[in-house]
């Protein structure tokens, strides 16, 4: 599938009349049609919820987009839990999935009445300690261990992974809390990470609702909601076929009614923690070729860098690049595209065939909405860029401003130069 920005070279050249490069671009249209097509695809189940895992893209603007299609917050950090706050996600809105937990975060999600999902069978006490009580309602994280095969080339490796208890740490839990008080019951499992297949889910259901199924025997609890997580991935490659939501949905339809309606659990809620699916096709990178260099090696250098897209220097992850106004032009070069901390890792491409790169060319890094601004740092005191959002009329609206050296220096509280700068 070719790959095409959602934006175009004159919507950009006037964008950049306000906002200098380098920036996040966000598409309401897409955000939204996506939202809607995963709404429906689940919709056969009446307690369906999507929780968007907000660390992907912790941005208010963009999660009240979410809101409108029902969706609650995934949260794991104190800060995560604020912000879900301060736009008015609360209560049962909030499932609190996070692991090597802080005793303030369990007692603060706890006040805003999340729904706790404990990732070790010892956090039940430590959660009881902070919070002098055990939830009605409470969750817990499985790990089956071993390898999760998916198909010939996909798989995972939970058996390496730190997150969530064993099956036996998992009966006892529910045995546990059940005695403690709690009331309702949710169980939980993220076993692969941006699987670009349609059969994960129904997988990973599978796991999951055979586990419930024995759990709701051995022990009786009343299992409400189970909780698929994360995992759906984007196709960062230009041949990748993109996962197909109705087939998921309804491959999940046939296992539940396989597994979890015989079992006489046809009134479960399946719940979800997207992040990368929800956003990631969504936003891209706009950055400019400021430099280009010819050494051993053909360099274009840009004005952003690893501390605005930390992807491709941490995981050598892929991101598709369109030189904007080129898109028709061949593919006769050959560069690194970088950006300019004192890391030789900080490239956005490596070897790519790209099209004749002019300094002053707006580049379009791709797929870049989940876990792209969110895992920004300040390395080299790079400060991060704005978010902008390219709303459906067209129009464009900045939420988030760029950071400045205030920003950075903010923390040194007795610093001279703050001074200077306020
Ligand atoms: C990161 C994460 C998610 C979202 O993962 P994606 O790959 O973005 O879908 C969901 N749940 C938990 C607990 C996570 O840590």
């Amino acid at each position: 599938m070719k790959k095409e920005p959602f934006v175009t070279l004159k919507q950009l050249k006037e964008i950049t009349k306000t906002y200098p490069t380098p920036f996040y671009l966000y598409d309401e249209k897409g955000i939204r049609e996506n939202a809607r097509a995963l709404k429906e695809a689940f919709a056969w189940n009446p307690g369906y919820k999507e929780y968007f895992a907000v660390k992907a893209t912790p941005n208010p603007y963009l999660i009240e987009i979410l809101r409108d299609y029902g969706c609650g917050c995934d949260c794991s950090s104190m800060t995560e839990l604020m912000l879900s706050d301060a736009i008015g996600v609360k209560g049962e809105d909030i499932m609190f999935s996070s692991n090597d937990t802080p005793a303030e975060e369990f007692a603060y999600a706890d006040k805003l009445g999340a729904i706790i999902n404990l990732d070790d069978f010892t956090h039940i006490d430590f959660l009881e300690k902070t919070i002098g009580h055990i939830p009605e309602t409470i969750s817990c994280r499985y790990n089956p261990g071993g390898v999760f095969q998916i198909s010939n080339d996909i798989m995972d490796n939970p058996g390496d992974s730190k997150y969530g208890m064993t099956k036996e740490q998992l009966f006892d839990a529910y045995r546990i809390l059940k005695k403690k008080g709690a009331k309702h019951f949710g169980l939980h499992a993220f076993l692969a990470s941006n699987t670009v297949t349609n059969e994960y889910y129904p997988m990973l259901a599978k796991v999951l609702f055979e586990v419930a199924a024995e759990l709701k025997e051995e022990t009786g609890a009343d299992i409400r909601f189970i909780n698929l997580s994360g995992g759906i991935g984007i196709p960062y490659l230009p041949d990748q076929e993109a996962n197909d939501i109705r087939a998921i949905g309804e491959g999940v339809r046939k296992v539940y009614e396989e597994v979890l309606v015989p079992a006489g659990m046809g009134d479960v809620a399946i719940y979800t923690e997207l992040g990368r699916f929800m956003m990631g096709p969504y936003g891209c990178l706009v950055t400019k070729a400021i430099h280009e260099k010819h050494t051993h090696k053909e360099y274009i250098g840009c004005d952003a860098c690893a501390v605005n897209l930390m992807r491709p220097a941490m995981y050598g992850a892929y991101h598709h690049i369109t030189v904007m106004g080129k898109e028709e032009e061949p593919l006769d070069h050959v560069y690194d595209v970088t950006g300019s901390l004192c890391e030789n890792n900080d490239k956005f491409a490596i070897d790519r065939k790209l099209p004749r790169i002019d300094k002053g060319d707006l580049l379009v890094i791709h797929d870049t909405g989940a876990h792209g601004f969110a895992m920004g740092y300040n390395y080299n005191g790079k400060l991060k860029s704005a978010e902008l959002l390219l709303r459906e009329d067209g129009s464009v609206q900045l939420i988030r401003r760029a950071e400045t050296p205030k920003d950075y220096f903010a923390t040194f509280d007795c610093f001279d130069i703050l001074k200077e700068l306020v």
